[in-house]
Order: structure tokens, then sequence, then C-alpha cells
């Protein structure tokens, strides 16, 4: 038997998808995205919980510090210097920032904040509209 728990947070950003693409994501636009992180494990803590859900906000904490209103931009997207020098918030990805890549971030991200020997990141989902979304499972 397994317990999963999860927790949604949202963000709103910018991206585009410059590398080898030639579709319209190739124009900077925005979403508000949906991140979903699932946890599981076998046992409970003293509290009977998993993980008390208070103890996530660390996670919100890191995407409003990095994601929330900055353009999510591959690493040699020519936009980067203008951002850069323009001064205004920007995430550097070293793949297009799709929503599979971002899922891949957030996913290092909640194994370091998350995982210990009872705890395992069971996936994360990035959705990036309500019809759209991707899903990575470590
Ligand atoms: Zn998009």
């Amino acid at each position: 038997m397994k317990y999963v728990i999860s927790r949604t947070f949202k963000f709103e950003a910018a991206h585009r998808l410059w590398k080898d693409y030639t579709g319209k994501c190739i124009n900077n636009h925005g979403h508000s995205w949906l991140i979903k992180v699932h946890l599981e494990g076998e046992s409970l803590d003293e509290k009977d919980m998993l993980i008390d859900f208070q103890e996530l906000k660390v996670l919100k904490a890191w995407i409003d510090e990095n994601l929330d209103h900055a353009s999510l931009l591959w690493e040699n997207d020519p936009m980067c210097q203008y951002i850069k020098a323009s001064g205004q918030r920007i995430y550097v990805t070293k793949k297009n920032p799709t929503s599979e890549h971002i899922a891949e971030i957030v996913l290092s991200e909640a194994i370091r904040l998350f995982e210990n020997t009872r705890i395992k990141v069971q996936c994360v989902e990035v959705n990036e509209t309500c019809t759209t979304g991707a899903k990575i499972i470590p």
C-alpha cells in the first residue's frame, strides 16, 4: 500500500519555443501555469501524514522567486540578451521551455526539497493551458 498526496501551484510566466521550432509558439506569449506535485510513501509520520501540506509551501517560494512573472527562455534564444539588459525577470533553460522541460526543472527542485528515506516524488504535472500539459515521472 502507498499513500500519495499532491499540491497544486500556480504562477504566471511568458515563454517562447525558439529552438528548432516553427509553430506559433515561437512567438513570445504568456500562460497561467499550473504545477501539480505528487509525493508518495508507504508510511506516515507521527501526525499520521505523509507530509504536512504546509511544508510544501517551500516549493511555492522557489516558484515565486524563480518562475513567477519571468520570461522562461532557452539559453541560446537571442531574446535573453534583451530581457537581461532591460532588467526584466528571466529564467534561462537548457532546453526549449516546453511544459515537459518545466516539469523536469520542477521535478528536480521537488526531489531536492522533499525526498527523504520515507518520501519520494511520484510525478510532476505541468499545465500551460486548461487543455494541454505534461507529466514527468522520475
Ligand atoms: Zn506556451
